[in-house]
């Protein structure tokens, strides 16, 4: 009987007229094809971008050199070297990532208990050099200040969930 009905079922095209008819559906169906970098879509306040270091409003460096990110680092991207100032404050001679190590774990940010590091939201960047992706300190803190507003603003956003 099952044979009779497929059978059947094949002389009348059914499947072919099913197919069809998902097909003309979504002609006229909504496009979500984004046209990149034209258009882009919404993207997380904790989306995890290139990274940068932070400076106070008043222009002092946040990082007070305590290594806790260079520490929990998986990749071993992080190098950093320190030494104390006149002051008797510890802030880093050199900070070093090598973000062709870098998986953009987050692991940094999350230790770091004075917000210095942190994951922007910046990912169009490339290098096209050897060494062009080791990024120095001064370059981390140029990211930082090219993107302090949007930083603040995300992680004043995403403060409750912390
Ligand atoms: S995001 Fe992860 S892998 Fe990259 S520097 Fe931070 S801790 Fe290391
Ligand atoms: S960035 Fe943060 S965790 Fe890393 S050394 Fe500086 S203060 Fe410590």
């Amino acid at each position: 009987m099952t044979r009779i009905v497929e059978f059947l079922r094949s002389l009348l095209l059914l499947e072919l007229l099913r197919g069809m008819a998902l097909t003309g559906r979504q002609l006229f169906a909504r496009k979500i094809t984004v046209q990149f970098p034209e258009e882009k879509t919404p993207m997380s306040p904790r989306f995890r971008g290139l990274l940068a270091l932070r400076r106070y409003p008043n222009g002092e460096e946040r990082c007070i050199a305590c290594k806790l990110c260079e520490a929990v680092c998986p990749a071993a991207a992080i190098h950093i070297e320190s030494e104390a100032r006149s002051d008797g404050t510890r802030r880093t001679t050199r900070y070093d990532i090598d973000l062709v190590k870098c998986i953009f774990c987050g692991f940094c940010e999350e230790a770091c208990p004075v917000d210095a590091i942190v994951l922007t939201r910046t990912m169009e960047y490339h290098g096209e050099q050897r060494g062009d992706l080791h990024y120095t300190k001064t370059m981390l803190l140029a990211v930082g200040e090219r993107n302090e507003e949007t930083i603040a603003a995300d992680r004043a956003a995403d403060a409750p969930y912390r």
